[in-house]
């Protein structure tokens, strides 16, 4: 029951955080032309601070609907294809040749870690995503991007290293990975 209370308490504290804000973009196809970007946000879930600009443009049509942070927490979901450690991370079929294996070879990492990478970047783009602690990238009929900052230990040594990941935002709080490793 302790654990119980706490938990209540923390979650009042994080709350009253101005990330635990959350917003909804609603697009609302009233007019007779679509706007892309407005439709691909549709659905998509932003802190109130840290969303794409609104309204995008003369004549939008889309709302922002607040949500329950608690919601967010519960419903929210970071997720990254395997295949973007292994073959692609690792470049394990040598078919890329864009030498961020050789990055994470000189901290330690090998293939033997894609599992574990994989999801130690959810992990991390989880808690990141839902604590609001992440950047808007690109925006494009394609989607929403979103880069968040991955911490991790170096293996072979003392100290940690970060890079920052790239991310799709799509509806309900979904986020997937685009690439686990977009540059230091
Ligand atoms: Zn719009």
């Amino acid at each position: 029951m302790i654990e119980n209370d706490d938990f209540i308490i923390e979650f009042r504290k994080a709350a009253e955080l101005p990330s635990a804000n959350w917003v909804e973009w609603i697009h609302e196809s009233k007019g007779r032309t679509h706007c892309m970007e407005c439709l691909v946000l549709d659905k998509c879930w932003f802190t109130f601070d840290n969303k794409p600009m609104y309204p995008k443009h003369p004549f939008c049509h889309c709302k922002i609907q607040q949500i329950p942070y608690e919601f967010v927490v519960r419903v929210a979901k970071a997720e990254s294809a395997y295949s973007k450690i292994d073959p692609y991370l690792f470049d394990t079929n040598g078919k890329y040749g864009h030498g961020k294996n050789k990055v994470f070879e000189s901290w330690g990492y090998t293939i033997n870690d894609a599992l574990w990478l994989q999801r130690e970047i959810e992990r991390q783009g989880f808690n990141k995503y839902i604590s609001g602690d992440y950047y808007l990238g690109k925006l494009n009929e394609q989607g929403q991007r979103i880069n968040i900052r991955i911490e991790l230990e170096r293996k072979n040594g003392t100290g940690t290293v970060s890079f920052v990941s790239g991310w799709m935002v799509r509806p309900n709080g979904y986020i997937t990975l685009n690439t686990p490793y977009g540059g230091k």
